[in-house]
């Protein structure tokens, strides 16, 4: 059977090189965790294959994000932009938003991390409070 998931993509087979790049997304969660966020257990999933635009995906509160093979050995800066935006939609399920810097489905060719946290923060304390909202 193969284990085809979204835009064409197939999730990568678990090995030596699979749990490496899991390993580098994982990084950028635990830096998100060290930075003081409280985040769910989010399930990594690396996928190769698909759409050459389509370079992560998540679906909306689930808690698990897919990123391309590709992407998970791109450079910091970048891979921390795109996890920490997929994390956004898959823990908090907010979409896309044109006009915020992290949350435009087009990823900056070098995005300034200062930038990328300051959008990340303000997401997380949105759905913090939609929740304590609900909570009543
Ligand atoms: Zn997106």
């Amino acid at each position: 059977m193969k284990n085809k998931t979204s835009y064409g993509y197939d999730l990568n087979k678990m090995n030596n090189e699979c749990y490496q790049l899991r390993k580098n997304v994982m990084s950028v969660i635990y830096e998100a965790k060290s930075k003081g966020f409280s985040l769910p257990r989010i399930e990594v999933r690396i996928v190769n294959g698909g759409q050459k635009n389509i370079v992560g995906y998540a679906y909306l509160n689930t808690n698990i994000i897919h990123i391309s093979e590709k992407y998970a050995k791109i450079n910091k800066a970048n891979l921390t932009h795109l996890v920490l935006h997929e994390i956004v939609h898959a823990v908090t399920g907010f979409k896309h938003d044109k006009k915020c810097y992290l949350m435009k489905p087009i990823i900056p060719c070098c995005p300034l991390l200062t930038k990328t946290w300051t959008a990340f923060e303000k997401y997380i304390k949105k759905n913090k409070e939609r929740t304590l909202v609900k909570q009543g």
